[in-house]
């Protein structure tokens, strides 16, 4: 058995690589001539410039994934996790404590291992390319203010946790579901109020004109925008975004203040309306029901395998802790996960075209979601030629090219947008 786990788990890995591998010949075999569309906004010397960026992540990516590799080959089969077992059991028996030392120190030791990866990419990688705005000294105030926000976030749901397993040994899972609903719920609710104030500035927007039209647009996409405002993302990173959030119609809008500076009115519009589409479309509700309809299931099945105590043998162990056997059970739950990874790819995918199809109801047509998307790609240096089979796999959004190509051919869907109004 722990063969048949070692031999699936290297499976994946090579056709990781392999995946990685085409997508990077791919994009060094040459180039297709671009769309009208990108003309005057990217050219050659950009394109190489998003060349070399793209190959600068996936060598620090490929060392990163090595390493990966090499030290979970080594803890699940090298004999480290009993040893690691039987070390946290040497220094409480209390159920919930040991559990966790046990899940808390491997996340520890993770994020050390990661800290020379994230100061090389923070300092060296994005630096080289112009993308990093961040001190040393914010960039360790982060470090400090999420680790602290984990600790907290880890020991509620995680000592919460174990102690309804074992309050309900019979029905733990039904419980430990519920009570995970029920803080992720609140969580998504209190973070723009909680957390992320910690780390952003929030602001009203600078130009008065565009949060009128951006009010303008909401009512006209049946939201109610309970506050506009900018974010100082520029402070960390030159990468641009837009985002909405909130429960119910009021809704709180956000731009980083980057995208307000590379889009013009009309583009940031076109790109908040595929935003509203998200919503509209009911996607964001959609994502919401899935996960939580997924971690019922999990958390069943977790109760079944763990009961059955079958899960130390398939790795060759004798016994294991509880602690010990939900990790064995994640990292089979990963194996699974990465064969789902295509189908919601292009789930994701096909939602993005949905709410692309809204900008276009919205505003009137493609062109403006078109040039922004296309600003937006030459600012991140986004590469313009994945390989088909690995965009397939992983891209939550079409390709760019496609992308573009399907919007400015795009026209009001008087389908959807008369079932939108009915909607209302
Ligand atoms: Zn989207």
């Amino acid at each position: 058995m722990p063969l048949l786990f070692l031999s699936v788990y290297l499976l994946i890995t090579v056709i990781r690589f392999a995946l990685d591998w085409i997508n990077i010949r791919h994009r060094q075999q040459g180039r297709q001539p671009l769309p009208a569309a990108f003309a005057g906004q990217i050219d050659e010397q950009r394109l190489d410039r998003s060349d070399a960026y793209a190959l600068a992540g996936d060598r620090v990516g490929l060392v990163e994934d090595i390493l990966a590799v090499a030290l979970t080959i080594a803890f699940l089969f090298g004999g480290i996790l009993p040893w690691y077992d039987q070390w946290i059991a040497g220094y409480t028996d209390n159920f919930i404590v040991s559990g966790l030392l046990f899940f808390g120190l491997l996340a520890l030791i993770q994020l050390l291992i990661g800290l020379p990866f994230s100061l090389y990419k923070n300092f060296v990688l994005e630096e080289r390319f112009g993308f990093n705005r961040m001190s040393f000294k914010l960039w360790c105030a982060d470090l400090l203010k999420s680790l602290l926000i984990g600790s907290v976030l880890f020991t509620l749901l995680g000592g919460g946790a174990l102690a309804l397993v074992q309050i309900a040994p019979q029905s733990w899972w039904l419980w430990v579901w519920g009570f995970w609903v029920v803080v992720t719920l609140f969580l998504l609710y209190l973070s723009p109020y909680l957390i992320e104030p910690l780390f952003f500035k929030f602001t009203p927007l600078a130009k008065a004109d565009l949060e009128i039209e951006v009010r303008d647009l909401l009512e006209k996409a049946g939201a109610h925008a309970g506050k506009v405002l900018q974010v100082d993302a520029s402070r960390r990173s030159g990468h641009s975004n837009a985002y909405f959030t909130g429960i119910g119609k009021v809704k709180r809008v956000v731009l980083f203040d980057t995208l307000m500076e590379q889009l013009d009115n009309k583009e940031l519009l076109a790109v908040l309306a595929h935003e509203l589409g998200h919503w509209r479309c009911g996607h964001l509700r959609q994502q919401l029901i899935k996960s939580q309809i997924m971690a019922l299931l999990v958390c069943w099945l977790a109760f079944t395998l763990l009961s059955s105590q079958l899960l130390p043998g398939w790795l060759g162990l004798e016994q294991l802790s509880f602690a010990g056997q939900v990790f064995i059970l994640g990292w089979i739950g990963s194996l699974i996960g990465f064969f789902w990874i295509p189908v919601s790819s292009w789930w994701s995918r096909r939602h993005e075209r949905q709410a692309d199809q809204f900008a276009i109801n919205m505003v009137g047509s493609g062109q403006e979601l078109a040039s922004g998307l296309v600003k937006l790609a030459r600012e991140n240096l986004s590469n313009l030629f994945p390989h088909p089979l690995y965009a397939a796999v992983y891209y939550s959004h079409p390709p760019l090219v496609e992308r573009v190509l399907w919007l400015q051919k795009g026209k009001v869907d008087a389908v959807s947008l008369k079932k939108f109004s009915a909607d209302q």
